[in-house]
C-alpha cells in the first residue's frame, strides 16, 4: 500500500548504492520511510544576517554578507594557514582554515560577493572565524528567513562527504516527491480539538521550518502522535485482557472486618484505605484486576497486601505472596503469621533453601486447599507449584521481577485468572508509569503513618569521618542501632568486598565495646540470616552490610544507615537504603559518605537526597539524570523506543495524548467508526513491525 516509503534510498536522486551501503550500515537508514524520519536534532539560524561591526564574542554561529579582499598563506608544512581578509561596508574579519587550504583558495575569488556561516572568535583583539561554511550569494541565500537543519551523522560517513548538508539535500529530494505520499493518521477531530498542525505540514516542518514557531508545532504535532497511539495500544491492550480474562468475583468482606475489628494494630492511613477500595472494587468486577501500587519505602504496604488476601481468603480463595529476595520472603512470612495467627489462617513459606520433603507437603497443601497462604521467592514461579483455587498473587517490589514472571502467575490456577496486585516502592514518574504501566491500573499511597518524623540527611566528606563515628556513638549510646552499608558493584567485586573487609575491621576497632553484625553476598543464606536475626533482636548495635538489605527489611530501632561511597549508588538506590530506617517513632538519620572529588550528577544526587526525602521528587531527579531508558532497565521494553517525544520533557503532552486514547476507546472500543479508520489502519500497519510509534507509512 505504502511502496514509497518501502523504497529503497539507493533509487533517491544523489544517493546511489554506494553511499546508501553506507547509510545502511550507519544508521539503519534503508528506506525512504526511514529516511524522512531521520529528523534533525536541531536547526541553524539562517534567518538572519550580521554585520563585522555587530559581531560579539558570545554569539552563536551567524551569517555574514561580504567580499574576500586578499589572501595569504602564513607558515610551511603542517603548520601552515590559510588566512582570507572578508570585509563588508562595517568592517574587515579574517577567515583562516589550517585544512583543505589549496582546495578552498582555488575555489574562491576575491571581490566575490559569498554569505559566509561560522563562530566569530575574538583572537588578539580581532574577530576571526575558522573553517567558515562559504557560498557564493545568490538571490536564495540572501533572503534568508529560514533554518537549516542539522542532521546526525558519524565519523565514518562524514569522511564520505556523508554530512549533514548530504542530509539536508537528500531530505529536500525526497520531501518533494514524498509530501503527496503522507497521509494523515489523526481524525479531523482531534486535529481541531488539540489545534495541531495536519501531517504533511509538521513532517515538512520537522526538516524545513520557516521559523522556531513552526517547528515548535511541527514538534507538537508529532509528539502528540507518537505519544497518543503507544497509549492507544497499551489501553486496547488492557481493553482485549479485561474482556478475555473473568477474574474472580471476589466479594466477601466479612473476615477484613472481623480483623478490622478486633485484631488491628493501628489506624490505617487514609491512603491505605482508599487503596483498599480500589483493590475490593477490583475483586467485585468479576474481572481480572491488574494493579500497580506505588508507595513509598514505609508507607505500610504489607498491610494493603495482607487485608485484600483476607477479602480473598473469606470469599474462600487463596494467596500467594512473592517477594525479591529470601530475607524479605522470611519476614513477610513471620509478619504475615504473626497477623493471620488469631484468624487461624494457615500461612506457608516457599523458597529456594526449603528442603525437598517440606516441598512436597507444601505442594500437596496448595492443591487440596490446606494453606492459604503462599509466601516466598520466585520459588513460587516453578511449574510444580498450582494453587486449587489462587484467588489473588502479590507481587512484593516488582521491579526486581519481569513482565513475563508476572504473566506466569496467571496460569497457576484453574479456569480463572488470579488477581494481580504489584507493589513497588520505587516511585515512578507519573509519565514514565503512563507509558511502562499504561496497561496496570495504577494506586498510589501518598502518605506515609502519623508519627514518624521526616529522616535528616547529611551528607560528610571522607575528612570528616571521625566525626561521623562520633555520631554513630551518640545515637547508640541512646539506645539505638546503626547500619552502615558498602557498594557492591559486580565489575569490581573483589575490591569492592575488600573495601567492605577494611571497613569491617575499622569499624570493630573504633567500637570495641559494641556487638557487629556483617552481612554480604559471599555468605551462606543461614549465616546471613542469623546474622539478620541478632540484629533484629537488637543483639548487635551496627550491621555492617552491603546492599543485600537493600529491601524490605524492617528493624523499627534501627535510627542510622550510614551509607559508604555514596557517589558510587544511584539515587532510587539511595533512597530504598534510606528507607531502611525511619520506621520508628524515634527521630532517624541518614549519613551520606562520600570522597571530596565528585562529579556534576554524583553531587546532584547527593543534594538531593540532602533536600527531600519524596520517593516521587527523587525518581523525577533519577529520570532527568539517567533519562527513561537506564531507569530500572526498561532500555529494552520497546515502549520507550520513542522517536520525537522525551518523557521528562513531554509529560504534558503525554497526559493530553493518554486522555484522548481514553475517550476515542470509550467511544469506540473496536475502532469501528467510519472516523477512525485511519487511526486502525496506522495501528494495523505498525503492529507489524511493533515498536515504531510515529512511523510515516
Ligand atoms: P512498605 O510500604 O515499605 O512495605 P511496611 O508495610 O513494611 O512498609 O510498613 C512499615 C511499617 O509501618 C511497619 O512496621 C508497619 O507495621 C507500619 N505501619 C503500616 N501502616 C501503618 C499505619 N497506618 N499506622 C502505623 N504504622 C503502620
Ligand atoms: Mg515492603
Amino acid at each position: 500500500m505504502h511502496q514509497f516509503f518501502d523504497r529503497s534510498i539507493e533509487y533517491l536522486k544523489g544517493v546511489g548504492p554506494q553511499r546508501a551501503e553506507t547509510v545502511n550500515k550507519e544508521l539503519q537508514i534503508f528506506t525512504f520511510g526511514d529516511l524522512l524520519q531521520h529528523y534533525p536534532f536541531r536547526h541553524e539560524d539562517r534567518s538572519k544576517f550580521y554585520k563585522i561591526n555587530e559581531l560579539q564574542p558570545d554569539l552563536p554561529y551567524v551569517q555574514i554578507i561580504g567580499v574576500f579582499k586578499s589572501f595569504k598563506t602564513i607558515g610551511v608544512g603542517r603548520k601552515a594557514r590559510l588566512v582570507g581578509v572578508f570585509a563588508d561596508d562595517s568592517g574587515t574579519i579574517e577567515m583562516v582554515w589550517f585544512k583543505g587550504i589549496q582546495w578552498i583558495q582555488r575555489n574562491l575569488t576575491i571581490g566575490v560577493s559569498y554569505v559566509a556561516f561560522g563562530k566569530a572568535t575574538l583572537f588578539n583583539g580581532k574577530f576571526n572565524m575558522a573553517h567558515p561554511e562559504v557560498e557564493v550569494q545568490t538571490e536564495k541565500n540572501t533572503k534568508g528567513g529560514y533554518l537549516q537543519p542539522i542532521y546526525h551523522t558519524t565519523e565514518k560517513m562524514k569522511k564520505k562527504g556523508l554530512d549533514s548538508r548530504f542530509f539536508s539535500k537528500a531530505m529536500k529530494v525526497l520531501l518533494v516527491e514524498a509530501v503527496n505520499q503522507i497521509q494523515e493518521t489523526l481524525p479531523d477531530h482531534l486535529i481541531s480539538q488539540f489545534k495541531l498542525v495536519n501531517k504533511k505540514t509538521a513532517v515538512v516542518s520537522m526538516h524545513f521550518p520557516r521559523t522556531a514557531q513552526h517547528y515548535t508545532s511541527a514538534q507538537n504535532r508529532m509528539k502528540f502522535e507518537e505519544l497518543f497511539f503507544v497509549q492507544l495500544r497499551l489501553i486496547k491492550l488492557k481493553i482485549a485482557r479485561t474482556e478475555k480474562f473473568r477474574g474472580a468475583v471476589i466479594d466477601h468482606s466479612e473476615l477484613l472486618t472481623q480483623f478490622y475489628e478486633n485484631h488491628m494494630p493501628f489506624e490505617l492511613t487514609g491512603a491505605q484505605k482508599r487503596v483498599i477500595k480500589e483493590v475490593y472494587s477490583d475483586f467485585r468486577s468479576g474481572q481480572q484486576m491488574n494493579r500497580l501500587v506505588q508507595g513509598d519505602v514505609g508507607s505500610g504496604k504489607t498491610m494493603v497486601a495482607f487485608l485484600s488476601m483476607l477479602i480473598a481468603i473469606g470469599s474462600g480463595f487463596q494467596c500467594a505472596f512473592m517477594a525479591p529476595t529470601e530475607i524479605l520472603a522470611e519476614q513477610h512470612f513471620k509478619g504475615l503469621q504473626e497477623q493471620a495467627k488469631p484468624l487461624g489462617i494457615h500461612i506457608a513459606r516457599l523458597t529456594g533453601s526449603t528442603p525437598k520433603s517440606e516441598r512436597r507437603l507444601i505442594h500437596e497443601g496448595l492443591m487440596s486447599g490446606v494453606i492459604t497462604i503462599l509466601v516466598g521467592t520466585h520459588a513460587l514461579l516453578e511449574d510444580k507449584v498450582q494453587f486449587k483455587k489462587l484467588g489473588i498473587a502479590i507481587i512484593d517490589e516488582q521491579h526486581r521481577f519481569g513482565v513475563a514472571q508476572r504473566a506466569k502467575l496467571w496460569t497457576k490456577t484453574k479456569d480463572v485468572y488470579p488477581h494481580v496486585l504489584v507493589m513497588t516502592a520505587t516511585p515512578i514518574p507519573r509519565t514514565l508509569a503512563m507509558t511502562l504501566y499504561g496497561d496496570l491500573d495504577i494506586s498510589v499511597i501518598d502518605e506515609l503513618p502519623s508519627g514518624r518524623k521526616p529522616i535528616q540527611t547529611k551528607h560528610f566528606f571522607e575528612t570528616k569521618r571521625l566525626e561521623m563515628f562520633g555520631f554513630v556513638e551518640n545515637e547508640i549510646e541512646k539506645g539505638r542501632q546503626a547500619y552502615i552499608v558498602y557498594p557492591l558493584i559486580e565489575e569490581s567485586a573483589t575490591l569492592d568486598y575488600k573495601d567492605l573487609m577494611d571497613g569491617y575491621e575499622g569499624i570493630t576497632r573504633r567500637f570495641p565495646n559494641y556487638q557487629i553484625s556483617i552481612v554480604h553476598g559471599r555468605m551462606k543464606a543461614e549465616d546471613k540470616e542469623w546474622e539478620m536475626q541478632r540484629f533484629l533482636k537488637g543483639e548487635t548495635q551496627i550491621m555492617v552490610a552491603t546492599t543485600v538489605i537493600e529491601v524490605g527489611v524492617n528493624v523499627p530501632n534501627a535510627t542510622i544507615m550510614v551509607i559508604e561511597n555514596a557517589e558510587r549508588f544511584g539515587l532510587s538506590q539511595l533512597h530504598q537504603l534510606r528507607g531502611r530506617v525511619g520506621r520508628g517513632a524515634d527521630q532517624s538519620y541518614c549519613v551520606l559518605m562520600s570522597g571530596v572529588k565528585l562529579s556534576t550528577d554524583g553531587r546532584k544526587r547527593l543534594r538531593t537526597m540532602v533536600d527531600t526525602t519524596d520517593g516521587f521528587k527523587i525518581a523525577e531527579v533519577d529520570l532527568e539524570l539517567r533519562g527513561p531508558g537506564d531507569l530500572m532497565g526498561t532500555r529494552q521494553s520497546g515502549v520507550l523506543d520513542l522517536l520525537v517525544s522525551d518523557l521528562v520533557q513531554d509529560g504534558e503532552i503525554l497526559k493530553v495524548a493518554r486522555v484522548a486514547a481514553q475517550d476515542l476507546l470509550k467511544e469506540d472500543p473496536n475502532l469501528e467508526l467510519p472516523k477512525h479508520q485511519m487511526i486502525k489502519a496506522h495501528i494495523d500497519s505498525f503492529s507489524k513491525n511493533a515498536v515504531n510509534w510515529g512511523r510515516i507509512s
